[in-house]
């Protein structure tokens, strides 16, 4: 597994409650992020699926005699803990024998915490696998290494038909957003993935705040996620790039994660009493793409008014609600019902953890020579078309769109 978000993650305990039962390799920190992670997952999709049978009784009544379907969580809190125990090592840029003539290479992928880009062989073929890549220069985590060369390559495309708008600095802008929100009195509601950008965001408003460049206003993170996961982050102090570690050591506390008028929030009382606090202030919430957790009652709270600012900071996949306030829908569907929407939507490009369209060309040059086939995975069909049609004007390579079910011979 080259790195913990949930979208490569997740699936794991349905994977092992279904039957599988190998070794899940995966570095260090992946492993600690991905037990905080999928046991997060397994409780809100438990929560998910009784709150919506509590509605289908409700509902039940009042439509007399139809019946919507059953739902049941996709797995459970037990289910990801049968998942653990298979977890095994996975080195963080170095080479490591899986058995059977196997062997498996990585190197630091700059997209989060721990994650890794590999190459598996069989002393024979070499398959490599880009995970998510990352970019130069994102807070906390290291610059992507050089990939290791290889014959196939599996590769990501999330932003394969686009550039990053770098307008200005991450930080010029965060301050532009809460200063003006905190000027009209509104909240800033920042759905935000609890693994990663949480912990970005946080040292960014750490740096704001300490600057004296926004005013002290409360900013709570209000995820039991995010404050496991900081813990971790911590704990890998050894992975975070030089700035941070500059950071980190000049701070009074040794905590770059946390600072004055910031609250971390576990128990779920204080998370709703957040709803009655007025004034301004930040609420960073999961989930990033806004389709569970406490972000959504937020969410249902804020984005009627106007004062306030609904902020994106990472991708929002097509059919979301992130996509849809994203994309300024006048009504967004939560919790089933339609919500006018009067908040003001803000986006900062700028934590995308993605390499953009040039950087995914960069990233591929020093082994696009080498290459027989690449396979584009973890795009939608446009950024993939988009994508093959660059890559195969700039390098003499095939690149291949895989649908779900298709087979492969390599030699
Ligand atoms: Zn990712």
């Amino acid at each position: 597994m080259s790195h913990a978000h949930i979208d490569h993650s997740g699936n794991l305990p349905n994977l092992v409650k279904q039957g599988f039962d190998g070794p899940i390799h995966a570095t260090d920190a992946t492993q600690d992020l991905c037990r905080a992670m999928l046991m997060d997952s397994a409780f809100l999709q438990e929560k998910d699926a009784e709150y919506l049978m509590r509605r289908r009784t409700r509902r039940k009544r009042v439509m007399d005699g139809y019946e919507e379907p059953v739902v049941e969580p996709l797995y459970r809190q037990e289910d990801a803990q049968k998942t653990f125990p298979l977890f095994a090592p996975l080195p963080m840029n170095g080479t490591m024998d899986l058995g059977e003539g196997l062997s498996v290479s990585t190197v630091e992928a700059g997209h989060m915490l721990g994650s890794v880009s590999m190459v598996l062989t069989d002393g024979k073929v070499r398959i490599g696998f880009s995970g998510d890549v990352g970019r130069k220069n994102l807070p906390i985590i290291r610059d992507p290494q050089t990939m290791l060369p290889c014959d196939y390559l599996i590769m990501e495309s999330t932003y394969g038909d686009r550039l990053h708008q770098d307008e200005g600095t991450v930080l010029d802008k965060l301050a532009d957003v809460v200063n003006r929100t905190a000027a009209r009195g509104g909240k800033i509601i920042v759905p935000s993935f609890a693994v990663g950008r949480t912990q970005q965001l946080v040292l960014l408003l750490n740096q704001l705040v300490s600057a004296k460049r926004i005013p002290g206003i409360p900013v709570f993170v209000d995820s039991p996620l995010a404050v496991n996961v900081t813990e971790t982050f911590r704990k890998y102090s050894n992975l975070f790039d030089a700035e941070t570690a500059a950071m980190l050591s000049d701070d009074a506390e040794g905590d770059v994660f946390g600072f004055s008028r910031l609250r971390y929030i576990r128990d779920v009382e204080d998370s709703k009493a957040l709803n009655g606090l007025r004034g301004p202030m930040v609420i960073i919430s999961a989930s990033g793409m806004c389709e569970a957790g406490r972000v959504v009652h937020h969410l249902k709270n804020s984005v009627g008014d106007p004062r306030n600012t609904i902020l994106i900071t990472g991708f929002q996949a097509e059919n979301t609600l992130g996509r849809k306030i994203l994309d300024k829908w006048p009504e967004v569907p939560i919790f089933g019902e339609p919500f006018r929407l009067r908040a003001e939507v803000a986006k900062i490009n700028e934590l995308s953890g993605h390499a953009d369209q040039r950087e995914l060309l960069t990233w591929l040059k020093p082994i696009a020579g080498g290459l027989k086939k690449i396979f584009l995975v973890h795009g939608e069909s446009r950024q993939q078309e988009a994508l093959k049609v660059v890559v195969e004007a700039t390098y003499d390579v095939e690149v291949v769109i895989p649908s779900r079910g298709d087979r492969f011979e390599v030699s």
